[in-house]
């Protein structure tokens, strides 16, 4: 059996145990210390926000956004719907109802077309959503400029979960910065990682401020233990907190390596009748955390399934693109606005996608089991695929 091939394995640099070591030698093993307050500033200032709050993961800072917003039981929240589903769990926590809108195909994020029905109803019927919550896919940013303007016409706040977007620009500005909030993850699979962890960002340095409260059970200033509010267990380890430092001095080039990668994966199979690729928004940068494409099934002969399968059996992991929440049975029920009347862009996108292998520190080698497994099972020989 050859070497397993991950679709996107943590990737250390080599100077995380620095920062560990010295948050030993210092006795910070905890939920706080000097490598959580350096890593809050060493993020706020890659992006350029005021402040970051680090805490236990991606998940734990969309809800405490939500709860910064005030969102409530009962309250309508909309979210993009091709998404993992931590985008919208942290609605279901604070009893709110969630509304789902589908992707457009330039972007493959939430459809400004989609958005603008949805909000003329629910005005309509004097039921705003609290807030949006708007994803960048694979690391591509959404239409940020029009999401934002029908946004304001409503004065909804938006959520901008940047978990898979870290290291992304969208008309040369940092992703996650476009929101009210914005969310990153650094789950072992995300660009750079911690194991497990995330941050909520914010230009609102009072919001902020709450976001550490809240995040820490939601103590009030006395010296007895007196509480008013219902808090969390949420920060962020200060272990971890210092494998993330040793991470974001490699962020940049664990980008580049990923974009080398899709690009590696475009000049090889991009001619190969049938096979689509993740487009980039026109003045957009992707970090490229995963290259995903599409298989038009009655072009190239095999279905998704198949390709998944034919990759498995050689010891490589890939993925379908994330189904999306309207289809999941956790939301039965939930409405879900399309692109376009009858037309489901994310059903489309999740039925033809597949996620390729992305690690940066697949070898060269590695990547080229991939393309080849790939040609042969797409029945096309080296030579009869365009330019090669
Ligand atoms: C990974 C991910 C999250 C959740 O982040 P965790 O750190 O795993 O909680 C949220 N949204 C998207 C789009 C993600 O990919």
């Amino acid at each position: 059996m050859p070497n397993k091939i991950y679709l996107s394995a943590p990737h250390m640099s080599g100077n995380e145990l620095k920062y560990i070591i010295d948050a030993f030698e210092t006795n910070w093993v905890a939920p706080l210390g000097p490598n959580v307050d350096a890593f809050e500033k060493e993020i706020a200032s890659y992006v350029g926000v005021n402040e970051a709050v680090a805490v236990s993961s991606g998940t734990a800072a969309i809800h405490l956004a939500l709860s910064l917003l005030g969102v409530k039981s009962g309250d309508k929240v909309f979210c993009s719907s091709l998404t993992f589903v931590a985008s919208a769990n942290p609605i279901l926590y604070q009893g709110a109802i969630p509304i789902f809108i589908d992707s457009e195909p330039e972007t493959w994020n939430m459809s400004p077309d989609a958005l603008k029905v949805a909000l003329k109803e629910a005005v309509a019927k004097d039921d705003l959503p609290k807030a949006i919550i708007v994803v960048n896919l694979y690391g591509q940013s959404a239409k940020m400029d029009e999401i934002k303007s029908i946004c304001r016409e409503y004065c909804i706040p938006i959520i901008e979960d940047a978990a898979e977007s870290l290291g992304s620009l969208y008309k040369g500005k940092p992703s996650g910065t476009f929101g009210e909030y914005g969310i990153y993850s650094f789950n072992g699979n995300k660009i750079i990682t911690t194991s497990g962890g995330g941050m909520l960002v914010s230009n609102d340095i009072g919001a902020m401020e709450k976001a550490r409260f809240l995040a820490t059970q939601a103590r009030d200033p006395a010296l007895h233990y007196q509480h008013s509010t219902t808090g969390y267990n949420y920060r962020l380890s200060n272990v971890l907190a210092g494998i993330g430092r040793a991470q974001l001095e490699v962020l940049n080039n664990r980008v580049d390596t990923k974009r080398a990668i899709y690009k590696r994966y475009y000049d090889e199979l991009a001619g190969i009748p049938g096979i689509e690729f993740m487009p980039e928004l026109e003045r957009t940068f992707s970090n490229r955390w995963l290259t995903a494409l599409t298989i038009n099934q009655e072009v190239s002969g095999i279905s998704v399934n198949d390709l998944l399968q034919t990759l498995a059996i050689e010891n490589i992991e890939a993925r379908p693109v994330w189904k999306p929440l309207h289809l999941q049975p956790l939301f039965e029920g939930v409405k879900f606005y399309p692109h376009l009347e009858g037309v489901d862009v994310s059903k489309q996108l999740f039925e033809m996608g597949i996620c390729l292998p992305s690690g940066t520190n697949m070898s060269e080698n590695d990547q080229t089991r991939v393309i080849e497994c790939l040609k042969s099972s797409l029945k096309i020989k080296e030579k009869n695929v365009v330019g090669y």
